[in-house]
């Protein structure tokens, strides 16, 4: 089997130091997760930034930082920004503002959806404006699904040209307002996948072991940090390194390799670094 592809998700949209004192929140807390995780077996970032309150952002200047000082500290993981619908504005020009720096992904949301307390906005011609900025910057989209419309939406919008195979997703379960994180949920997603794609599974909250772990046996790629799960388990608040370091190990006892940022390039279809 392919090797796995661990992708950290340090920051989000919704921690804080309040939910996990863990929580980076500032560029240097942000980059210096990053590096510790990337020593632990990560290949991939997906960052999200936060303005002087710690409130999310899509602020270009705060991505620029983030990604320079990763260069900076010769960090060689992969680079995902965000480009989700909780970063305080709903244009394809404020949430795609960061589309022009040097990354090599970027997320892209193919359905609107529920978050807890807000809507997750992504009508076809903001996923369609988001998608064209991606591809004339060479960055490779991470197509988020958080339910199986999603998914006939990517295929929809393949067929149209709008988004250009192999795809790759991340099939995101458990969110409270969207598909809940069970095994045959998971599984019958995975199978309406479009043939010769990629796939990278968030198991939010007390789903975070169950869905990495079929992710894994299913040969796809795993997420997961603060953003994803608060808690290591129930009463234990998680720290981003113990949570990559506990799907490393899973992975390790599966018989699954775990991909360098090299490899991962390869696995992606990635330009080489
Ligand atoms: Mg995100």
């Amino acid at each position: 089997m392919e090797k796995l592809i661990i992708t950290i998700a340090p920051t989000g949209n919704v921690p804080t130091k309040e939910l996990n004192p863990s929580t980076p929140i500032t560029v240097d807390e942000i980059v210096e997760d990053i590096i510790r995780c990337r020593e632990l077996g990560a290949a991939v970032a997906h960052i999200h930034v936060r303005d002087e309150e710690g409130k999310p952002t899509c602020d270009r200047e705060l991505y620029k930082q983030v990604l320079d000082k990763l260069a900076e500290k010769k960090c060689e993981i992969i680079t995902q920004v965000s480009t989700g619908a909780r970063g305080g504005g709903n244009t394809s020009e404020w949430r795609g503002q960061m589309l022009d720096l040097n990354t090599d992904m970027a997320s892209l949301s193919t359905g609107s959806s529920n978050f807890p307390n807000i809507v997750n906005a992504n009508p076809f011609d903001l996923i369609k404006e988001l998608a064209e900025k991606m591809y004339a910057n060479n960055i490779k989209p991470e197509l988020e699904a958080f339910d199986l419309g999603m998914i006939d939406n990517a295929k929809l919008l393949l067929k149209e040209g709008v988004l250009k195979g192999p795809l790759h997703f991340n099939l995101v379960m458990n969110v409270k307002g969207s598909a809940a994180g069970t095994p045959k949920n998971l599984l019958h997603m995975v199978e309406c996948l479009p043939a010769g794609s990629t796939f990278n599974v968030s198991g939010i909250g007390p789903s975070q072991v169950t869905m990495l772990a079929m992710a894994i046996l299913l040969g796809g790629h795993a997420r997961t940090g603060l953003e994803d799960t608060l808690l290591y388990k129930k009463g234990v608040a998680a720290t981003n390194a113990m949570l990559v370091e506990r799907i490393a190990r899973i992975a390790k006892e599966l018989g699954r390799e775990i991909a360098t940022p090299d490899e991962a390039r390869e696995i992606l279809g990635l330009n080489k670094n």
